[in-house]
């Protein structure tokens, strides 16, 4: 149960990554993972085809979903597992999550426009497999084939962060809202990438305080942007707190990803896998 090769975040063409689902599956299986969970960005129209694809690779699945959260002033990312497909509520959330990208889409063309990067809004959406979900990582390819930047992590350095010309804040959903959708939708709530927030130490003992009481089980350990040391904080964290250890990749594009599906090593000694919680919730191969 510890050992298993458990790759429970990674997005394909409904969200921002470049694979479909059923390529993601099928990289999946060839990676040797046994469990696997397609997390795309605020959007579940992926579900029933990643779903379907691990049945015919034989993978074992979770559903799955990374919803945009706004808390303390910046952007955090909350993943739900095992959550029932058809749950209005977290449909309606999601849905209202989504709503504002193509507007925030079209803020950020005007404002790259501004420092003479002209045509982004186009050249993103064209990018994008999905028009509902045009997210920053769109822009940042397009201005990688356009030769603005050389790989998108210099894009946003540049570009797509608090502070730089393209960036547009966006008021995504709360703590409260994700945490209810997803645990009312069957689903188990984990932090995603803790290590990557810019978090002052209150605001991050916030963060964990707010959602135990919320009822969030989870946070991701193991991820491909967490270091070694990233890893043992957050083994830490979930001790302190009680949570259920996740392990997933983040896997976006076989060009981009540091990390590829199930490459992560296990889960440190002494925690509880999310998994374990989750069996009724496996779409067994
Ligand atoms: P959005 O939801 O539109 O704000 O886009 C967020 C996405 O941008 C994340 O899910 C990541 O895939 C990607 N992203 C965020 N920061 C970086 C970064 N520094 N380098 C590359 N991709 C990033
Ligand atoms: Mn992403
Ligand atoms: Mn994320
Ligand atoms: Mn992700």
């Amino acid at each position: 149960m510890h050992d298993l090769n458990a790759d429970l975040h990674c997005h394909s063409t409904v969200s921002d990554g470049t694979l479909s689902p059923e390529a993601v599956a099928e990289r999946a299986k060839a990676q040797g993972v046994a469990l696997w969970a397609l997390t795309d960005h605020d959007e579940l129209a992926g579900q029933h085809r990643a779903a379907d694809a691990a049945r015919r690779v034989g993978l074992d699945y979770l559903a799955g979903v990374e919803i945009s959260v706004s808390f303390a002033g910046q952007t955090i990312h909350v993943v739900g597992l095992g959550i029932d497909l058809d749950d209005a509520a977290l449909r309606q959330g999601l849905a209202e999550t989504r709503g504002g990208r193509t507007r925030r889409a079209r803020a950020i063309g005007d404002s790259l426009a501004t420092v003479g990067i002209d045509g982004a809004f186009d050249g993103a959406e064209a990018l994008a497999g999905n028009p509902d979900m045009l997210t920053r990582t769109h822009f940042a390819r397009w201005m990688v084939a356009t030769g603005v930047c050389r790989d998108t992590n210099e894009v946003f350095r540049h570009y797509l962060i608090r502070g730089k010309p393209g960036y547009v804040a966006q008021q995504w959903a709360t703590l409260r809202e994700a945490v209810s959708w997803i645990r009312g939708a069957g689903g188990l709530a984990v932090i995603a990438h803790p290590a990557r927030y810019k978090y002052t130490p209150n605001e991050e003992w916030a963060l964990f305080e707010e959602f135990t009481a919320l009822g969030g089980r989870g946070v991701e350990v193991l991820t491909s942007s967490h270091s070694a040391a990233d890893a043992a904080k957050y083994a830490d964290t979930a001790r302190e707190y009680g949570l259920l250890a996740s392990r997933g990749s983040d896997f976006h594009s076989p060009s981009e990803s540091r990390i590829d599906l199930g490459d992560l090593p296990p889960l440190p000694a002494g925690l509880t896998p999310v998994w374990s919680e989750l069996q009724a919730r496996i779409q067994r191969a």
